[in-house]
């Protein structure tokens, strides 16, 4: 068996059986302090491959990041088989304005990677990420939440058509996957096309902690090292049930009619049925509602949390499910409610 190698990156060497705390210098401030990034490496004392977690790309994306620190700091990872490379918050500026984007030129650190050293600041930025701890692994994890406002269930972004990368899906043990390329510069897309397979897991709501969706999250981590090999005593998952949205498959933001106050009448995650009203938009008066229905069965994916809107702004995600999923959903829904 090979022998377990030590992880290297510009400045140090975590060898097999340490685990390591870095700030990692990624940028510099107005004042000329460096703009540190909180690093977390776990080396295992056994061979195996090194799988990165990233969190907050977005600054106001904190789910993930309790994800990421539970992972590293938590878990016992006496006879972990590989490396850990854990990243709990990629956007240290954003993170600390906690605003989505780097602040001043607004710009998206996830479109800005591979990155440059020559180029914006958030190019360079990215450059350092990715060339000392994203690149070097094996597989990612990449954790994020829906855009202030608004709220997602807990499902998966994947190239499925790259049997790699559906790998890692598979085993996160979501119940949706939505399956895309996913758009240039970002995280995901730049290091699947680079040959290690990454996945995006949206997650709940910006500005939040939310337990189940942490909890949840940390079983489909184990999942996924468990099919990677990293830890023996975890098993892969599989969800109940589970359906694959690509881009053939229809879904859609439905989009308010008119400006106002919106009622909404579903969670995120519910089932709707075609025509069900999902919400109802009323004016201050409430003399005028506007309400807005199901164009087809589907599944809420995503739904808006700030109820107030102009025409044209986003409701709800809804995607459309087959005969066969809806039906696991409805008899797991009833299974859930017989533990009553
Ligand atoms: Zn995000």
């Amino acid at each position: 068996m090979d022998e377990a190698e030590p992880f290297t990156y510009d400045g140090g060497i975590v060898s097999p059986g340490e685990t390591r705390n870095v700030r990692y210098t990624v940028s510099e401030t107005y004042l000329g302090d460096a703009v540190r990034m909180p690093v977390t490496i776990v080396n295992g004392e056994r061979p195996g491959p090194t799988v990165f977690l990233t969190a907050a790309a977005h600054g106001d994306e904190l789910n993930g990041i309790e994800v990421v620190r539970e992972v590293a700091h938590e878990w016992d990872h006496d006879g972990l088989a590989g490396t850990l490379v854990c990243l709990p918050v990629l956007n240290v500026p954003a993170f600390l304005a906690q605003e989505r984007y780097l602040p001043i030129y607004d710009r998206d650190l996830n479109r800005s990677f591979p990155g440059d050293p020559d180029s914006t600041s958030a190019k360079r930025m990215a450059h350092e990420i990715f060339r000392n701890f994203l690149a070097p692994c094996d597989v990612g994890l990449d954790f994020h939440t829906s855009t202030r406002g608004r709220t997602n269930m807990l499902h998966v972004r994947a190239d499925m058509d790259d049997p790699e990368v559906a790998r890692v899906a598979n085993a996160f043990a979501s119940n949706v996957i939505i399956s895309s390329g996913g758009p240039s510069g970002s995280l995901r897309r730049e290091l699947s096309d680079s040959g290690v397979p990454t996945i995006t897991i949206e997650m709940g709501e910006a500005h939040r902690f939310q337990r189940p969706l942490i909890d949840s999250a940390l079983e489909s981590v184990r999942s996924v090292l468990a099919e990677f090999g990293l830890r023996s005593s975890d098993t892969v998952r599989w969800p109940g049930w589970r359906t694959v949205i690509d881009d053939t498959g229809e879904k859609t933001w439905i989009r308010a009619d008119s400006g106002g106050l919106v009622d909404m009448h579903y969670h995120r995650g519910d089932l709707v049925y075609e025509d069900d009203v999902i919400c109802t938009i009323t004016n201050p008066f409430k003399t005028e509602n506007t309400l807005m229905r199901a164009p087809f069965t589907g599944l809420l994916v995503g739904i808006l949390e700030n109820p107030l809107v102009y025409p044209g702004n986003p409701l709800c995600h809804l995607v459309r499910l087959d005969d066969r999923t809806q039906r696991a959903i409805e008899w797991n829904r009833r299974a859930d409610d017989d533990d009553w």
